[in-house]
C-alpha cells in the first residue's frame, strides 16, 4: 500500500489522480490533499477519501470547513496558509507526491517534495520553467523519482530507452531528436484577423482535452507548448536543439523520439490524464486507469504539420527564451500568468498575452539567476512589470 498526497486536489488533474486511485484501493491511499479556496470540494474529498491531512491555502473559509470536517466525525486534520504545502510534501506516510498546482505556486511545495526524496508526479511544468537547472539538481541531491505527468513527457518518457529513463544521456543511446506533439489548440484554423476578438470562453474550450483555465488558455495561445519544450529540455536534459514542435491536430499520438537508426518511436492512445497519471503511479508496473482502449478503425487520419509563427507567437518566445537561459524562462512564465489571468478577467485582448509577455523579456530577458531567492525575487518583478501595463 502506497501513500499518495495529492498537491492541488481540487483541480482537473487532481480530479484525474483521484479516479485512478479509486479503482486501485489495495495499492494506495491518500494521505494529504491540498486546495487553494474551493473549501467545499475539499470537504467532500475529505469525507471521500479520509486523509490524515488536509490543507486550505486561502483561510476564509477554514472555520466552516474546520466545523464541518469535526461534525462528520472525520480524522482529517486541517492546515490552513501556503507554508502547510510544503508539510504535507514531505509527510512521512506518503511514497508519492502529485505536483498538480497550477502556476508557481506549486514550485515550494514541489521542491518540498523533491528535497524530502518523493517520487514526484509532475504536472506542475511551470515549476520546471522557472528553476530547471537548480530543480533537476535538487533532484539528484536528495534521491528523488521524477515522473512526468505531462501527456507528452509521459510520452517520451515511455518512448526511450530504460537506461535514460534512469537518467543516463540521450546521444549515448541513439536519441538524436524528442518530437514534441500539439493540437494546435482551438484557433488553429481561426482567422487570423478575427483575433483580437477571441473570448475567454472561446479560448478555454479545447478540441480534445478537458483541463483548467489556465493551461487552457496556454493551450490557446501555445504558450503550453513552448512551456513544454522547456520542460523538456530540464526533464530529459535535452538541447533545445534537438527538440521539435510537431503539430497533430487529433491528440492522439502524445509525442514521439527519434533514433539514429532511422526509428522513431511514438506513444499513442485517447487523450486522458488517467493514462499518465497511472503510468507515472505504477511505474515499471501497469494499471487499469479506466480509459477508453484506442479504437484505430474510428480514428480516421493522423495529420501533421508545423506550428505558424504568426499565429503562435507565445511558442516561439518561449523557444527562444529557453535557449536565452533560466532568467529568461522565470521572466517568461511570470509575464505569462499575469497576462492569461487580465485576459480571463475580461481586461486585456487575447492578443495582448503574446505582446505584454515579449515586452517583458526585453525588459527582463537577460537576466541571470543563479539560487531559489533570485528566482523568486526575477519572478517578482516579471509579475509587477506585467501588472503595471495592465489597463486599470
Ligand atoms: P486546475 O486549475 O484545474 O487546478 C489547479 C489546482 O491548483 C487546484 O486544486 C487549485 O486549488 C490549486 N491552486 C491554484 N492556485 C493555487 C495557489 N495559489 N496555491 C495553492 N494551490 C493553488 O489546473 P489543472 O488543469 O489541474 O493543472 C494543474 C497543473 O497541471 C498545471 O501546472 C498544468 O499546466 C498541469 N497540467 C495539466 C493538464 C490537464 O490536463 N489538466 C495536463 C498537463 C499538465
Ligand atoms: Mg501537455
Amino acid at each position: 500500500m502506497q501513500g499518495v498526497v495529492i498537491l492541488g486536489a481540487t483541480g482537473s488533474i487532481g480530479d484525474s489522480t483521484l479516479d485512478v486511485i479509486a479503482r486501485h484501493p489495495d495499492q494506495y491511499r491518500v494521505v494529504a490533499l491540498s486546495a487553494h479556496s474551493n473549501a467545499e470540494k475539499l470537504l467532500a474529498l475529505c469525507l471521500r477519501f479520509k486523509p490524515e491531512q488536509a490543507v486550505l491555502v486561502d483561510g476564509a473559509k477554514a472555520p466552516w470547513l474546520a466545523a464541518e470536517l469535526k461534525k462528520a466525525g472525520g480524522k482529517t486534520e486541517l492546515l490552513v496558509g501556503e507554508a502547510a504545502l510544503c508539510e504535507i510534501a514531505a509527510h512521512p506516510d506518503a511514497a508519492q507526491v502529485m505536483a498538480a498546482i497550477v502556476g508557481a505556486a506549486g514550485l515550494l511545495p514541489t521542491l518540498a517534495a523533491v528535497k524530502a526524496g518523493k517520487r514526484v508526479l509532475l504536472a506542475n511544468k511551470e515549476a520546471l520553467v522557472m528553476s530547471g537547472e537548480l530543480f533537476m539538481a535538487a533532484v539528484r541531491e536528495h534521491g528523488a523519482e521524477l515522473l512526468p505527468i505531462d501527456s507528452e513527457h509521459n510520452a517520451i518518457f515511455q518512448s526511450l530507452p530504460y537506461a535514460c529513463q534512469q537518467g543516463q544521456g540521450l546521444k549515448a543511446h541513439g536519441v538524436t531528436q524528442l518530437l514534441l506533439t500539439g493540437s494546435g489548440g482551438p484557433f488553429r484554423s481561426r482567422e487570423l484577423a478575427t483575433f483580437g476578438a477571441i473570448t475567454p470562453a472561446e479560448a478555454v474550450a479545447h478540441p480534445n482535452w478537458s483541463m483548467g483555465q489556465k493551461i487552457s488558455v496556454d493551450s490557446a495561445t501555445m504558450m503550453n507548448k513552448g512551456l513544454e519544450f522547456i520542460e523538456a529540455r530540464w526533464l530529459f536534459d535535452c538541447p533545445p536543439a534537438d527538440i521539435q514542435v510537431v503539430l497533430h491536430p487529433q491528440s492522439i499520438i502524445h509525442s514521439m523520439v527519434r533514433y539514429a537508426d532511422g526509428s522513431v518511436l511514438a506513444q499513442m492512445g485517447n487523450p486522458d490524464m488517467r493514462t499518465p497519471i497511472a503510468h507515472a503511479m505504477a511505474y515499471p508496473e501497469r494499471i487499469d486507469a479506466g480509459v477508453r482502449p484506442l479504437d484505430f478503425f474510428s480514428l480516421g487520419q493522423f495529420s501533421f504539420e508545423a506550428p505558424d509563427p504568426a499565429r503562435y507567437p507565445c511558442l516561439y518566445l518561449a523557444i527562444d527564451a529557453c535557449k536565452a537561459g533560466q532568467g529568461a524562462t522565470t521572466v517568461l512564465n511570470a509575464a505569462n500568468e499575469v497576462a492569461v489571468a487580465a485576459f480571463l478577467a475580461g481586461r486585456i485582448p487575447f492578443t495582448s498575452i503574446a505582446q505584454l509577455v515579449e515586452e517583458a523579456l526585453a525588459r527582463f530577458g537577460r537576466e541571470t539567476v543563479s539560487d531559489l531567492a533570485g528566482i523568486l525575487a526575477l519572478d517578482r518583478q516579471g509579475r509587477q512589470f506585467v501588472e503595471n501595463r495592465l489597463p486599470c
